[in-house]
């Protein structure tokens, strides 16, 4: 396998940066993740440009669409992958002295890799999730490398047993800590907006189109701490999940734990979606 590295392409082990690189002074930079089907990027021009927001709230330069296309399609061919997930980081750059604000202009550090995922096409087990309060920043719309935050939220789910960390602020459900959450309520869709507080997941925007397309109405409401009991049916999204339903949050089982007809529809609806991309 090969992974590029600023301008090379080279074996992983052989992919090293310095010391001094603001990603790991600092965490200095943002990442993106593009899942592909069938040798083909999937919703590749929201990832691009959700990618040029985050990089644009840095202040960090963004080679541009055309280089990222281009890299996409150079990964798929070296690596001869069909199905997985594709990811980019870009840190600020390098400079040989350690200070909170960049001293002259750097060079960008561009990082990308492919990995290989099966897709699948049936209906995901249900999974438990545990209630945890948001402790993150208030820039989760950023799609920063510094996800100490985020790995500290997965640890306690995973000591809980739980696939992911259902996160709120308040009242508030604002999302997972790698995923986007939907409520299902008397056949309506409820998910957080797309503030400062979430990370605009590129699956969760799909599935609301989706839905929309299935003549379900979605809020963009944040879902309650307090109404978690009386929600119907519960999932998360994410582009290495795809719509994975939710059985159970701690103790409190939903209906059965099984996974609800709404969610069912909309998994049903991502497999198609996924079919009429690789067939177009
Ligand atoms: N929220 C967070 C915090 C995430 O890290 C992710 C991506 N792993 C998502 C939501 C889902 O985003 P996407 O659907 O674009 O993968």
């Amino acid at each position: 396998t090969y992974v590029y590295l600023n301008g090379d392409w080279i074996a992983p082990e052989h992919a090293k940066v310095s010391v001094f690189d603001r990603g790991f002074l600092f965490a200095d930079g943002i990442y993106e993740v593009v899942p592909v089907y069938q040798g083909r990027p999937f919703l590749a021009e929201h990832h691009l440009a959700r990618l040029d927001r985050s990089l644009a709230a840095l202040a960090i330069p963004n080679h541009g669409d055309p280089f990222w296309y281009g890299l996409i399609e150079q990964l798929l061919a070296r690596n001869a992958i069909s199905d997985g997930l594709i990811y980019f980081q870009v840190t600020r750059g390098a400079e040989t002295q350690r200070s909170h604000l960049p001293l002259g202009t750097l060079t960008p550090t561009v990082f990308a890799s492919v990995s290989p995922l099966a897709v699948h096409w049936g209906v995901p087990t249900p999974a438990k999730v545990t209630l945890c309060e948001d402790i993150r920043w208030l820039r989760c719309d950023i799609k920063s490398i510094s996800l100490l935050g985020n790995i500290m939220l997965k640890q306690h789910a995973q000591a809980q047993g739980a696939m992911e960390p259902l996160l709120f602020r308040g009242d508030h459900i604002t999302e997972g800590a790698s995923s986007n959450y939907f409520a299902v309520k008397d056949g309506a869709l409820y998910t957080a907006p797309t503030d400062h507080l979430i990370l605009p997941g590129i699956t969760r925007m799909w599935v609301i189109e989706l839905a929309r397309q299935l003549g379900l109405p979605v809020y963009e409401q944040p879902f309650r701490v307090s109404e978690l009991t009386q929600l119907d049916e519960l999932f998360l999204t994410s582009s290495s999940r795809e719509v994975q339903p939710i059985g159970q949050i701690d103790d409190i089982m939903i209906g059965q734990g099984q996974c609800g007809k709404i969610t069912e529809q909309l998994v049903q609806a991502f497999h198609e979606s996924k079919r009429k991309h690789c067939s177009s």
